[in-house]
């Protein structure tokens, strides 16, 4: 059966060969920021707080991009209420009338497009294809999840019974999700996540990343005039600490849907376990220590491509990037070599200049975390086998060089540092089982790449390894909706895949319908 539920295509994007489109994306960039977006919460309790934050430029600090203004205790507690409210009437409304809204913001998100690149651009640090590649992504997040809440969620399903008895099974909203995303896919994993709960009949409390509230403001917008209506979708910019607070006691909480670090999510289990009331479910996606794993027989130069691809795309702040590159060791000083020198040629810099390969990173903050990483493994004795040059890039931007590491073990490893930084291991092909006991070990299980030519080479090592997506022969970043659906397992998160056919499953309760006739 075809898993997209009905015919539908995954968005084009826009076309780098036309001088048109690229034009009018450049222009949209240059736009001078005479009216500045200032993101609040859609929903208060009193007055907006009187002096808003500034939202910056990663790139360039000194470029002020817009204003947020955040969501007291009273405001979030006002959208869970009204929300709560709200919840009964848009379940009942069904599936076909959700979906309807999800559609129409698709369409309105490609209207939009140039503006969402800029914001994703300016706010965020996103380089133009990346940029341009989460606004498809999010388009394809609403049409997908539609389809599916199309085939599953518009009529029961009809069980079988002794006669005069009907039996019918039906999906149903859980209530008010609590969606809370990440600032590294601000507008796709954000929309991603409340389309998806929207859809399976929840209201939601929608709360941005701080660092990225801009286009989600933007794209909650897109959604309320979409159809969804202001009461079912409250969009929150708040503090992590402050939202928790009232979101995971409040009584209409129906789940929660989280992308995060793996200790946030492990704490959000925590509180949800202690509250009192209804029992609700947590959907979290977290990090992972990713590894690729290379042998003798794989193809080199691929490698080295699919290897900066997937360690240095998005300045290595992707859940999915590769971060533990284990290479068997006959071909490793010539892998590496390749690598060093793909290096070279990294285009690091302004994120809107369309030659651009790696942007900043998402704040000074972050580029110190990565620095003091690198520098206290340095001492320890790990040692640096390649650092990008920063002679092009602002000092008022928050760049950090991507670099190549050389640990010796893998367990070296601890924690997942989120930027550009790949760790090389060596390992002897009679060896293998250990790497992959490394990999369990440490316990994530999101992303896994293997180069190699011998077919039964990655049937032992899939059969092996506990992990979400797997990648053979090529890079390991950028799942696509309705294609390869997205999540991990283990310290990586609770399993459910976005962009995957059984996702909105997991935002629903089922009722079963007995009917003597
Ligand atoms: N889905 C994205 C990818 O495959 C990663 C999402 C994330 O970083 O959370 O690259």
């Amino acid at each position: 059966k075809h898993l997209y539920g009905e015919s539908r295509e995954n968005s084009a994007g826009v076309d780098w060969g036309n001088p048109q489109q690229l034009a009018e994306q450049i222009a949209s960039l240059q736009k001078a920021g005479a009216e500045l977006p200032h993101a609040a919460p859609s929903t208060l309790a009193g007055n907006i707080q009187a002096s808003p934050t500034e939202v910056r430029n990663p790139a360039n600090r000194a470029e002020l991009v817009g204003y947020v203004s955040m969501a007291t205790r009273e405001d979030i507690a006002l959208a869970f209420d009204k929300a709560g409210q709200a919840r009964k009437a848009w379940d009942d409304a069904g599936a076909t009338h959700r979906a309807v809204c999800l559609v129409a913001a698709a369409d309105g998100l490609r209207t939009h497009r140039a503006e969402l690149v800029r914001l994703l651009v300016k706010e965020a640090g996103k380089t133009l294809p990346d940029a341009i590649a989460e606004v498809r992504e999010a388009e394809d997040f609403c049409r997908y999840y539609a389809a599916q809440a199309r085939e599953h969620f518009a009529d029961p399903l009809a069980l079988p019974g002794p006669t005069g008895e009907e039996n019918k099974l039906f999906l149903r909203g859980r209530g008010v999700f609590a969606c809370i995303s990440p600032w590294n896919f601000p507008l796709a994993i954000f929309l991603g996540q409340v389309t998806a709960a929207l859809v399976a009949g929840n209201s939601v409390v929608a709360k941005p990343a701080e660092a990225t509230p801009l286009v989600a403001a933007l794209a909650v917008r897109l959604l309320h005039e979409a159809g969804v209506p202001k009461d079912v979708l409250h969009f929150v910019p708040a503090s992590g600490k402050l939202f928790g607070e009232v979101a995971f006691k409040h009584p209409a909480l129906g789940g929660v849907c989280f992308t995060g670090s793996t200790g946030t999510a492990q704490f959000i289990n925590r509180a949800l376990a202690a509250r009192d009331g209804a029992i609700v479910p947590l959907i979290a996606e977290t990090g992972g220590i990713n590894a690729m794993i290379v042998d003798s027989s794989a193809l080199l130069e691929q490698v080295a491509d699919d290897v900066l691809t997937s360690a240095f795309t998005s300045a290595g702040q992707r859940c999915s990037a590769l971060r533990l590159l284990f290479v068997q060791e006959e071909v490793a000083d010539r892998l590496v070599e390749l690598i060093a020198g793909g290096m070279d040629q990294l285009h690091i810099g302004d994120p809107s200049a369309p030659a651009t390969d790696v942007g900043p990173v998402i704040n000074a903050g972050a580029a110190s975390k990565l620095d003091e990483y690198s520098q206290r493994v340095q001492q320890k004795g790990i040692k640096l086998l390649k650092q990008c040059s920063l002679n092009q890039v602002r000092t008022e931007g928050s760049y950090f060089a991507p670099r190549m590491l050389e640990l010796s073990d893998a367990r070296q490893l601890t924690s997942e540092e989120f930027g550009p930084i790949l760790h090389v291991v060596r390992f002897k092909r009679e060896k293998l089982s250990d790497v992959l006991a490394a990999i369990r070990e440490a316990g994530y299980g999101l992303t896994l790449g293997v180069h190699t030519r011998i077919e039964s080479v990655w049937q032992e090592i899939v059969a092996e390894a506990a992990v979400g997506n797997i990648y053979i022969n090529r890079n390991m970043i950028g799942a696509v909706v309705g294609v390869q659906p997205f999540g991990g397992e283990g310290l990586s998160g609770t399993g459910p895949k976005a962009g995957g056919p059984h996702y909105l499953f997991r935002f629903a309760t089922e009722r079963t319908l007995t009917v003597n006739t």
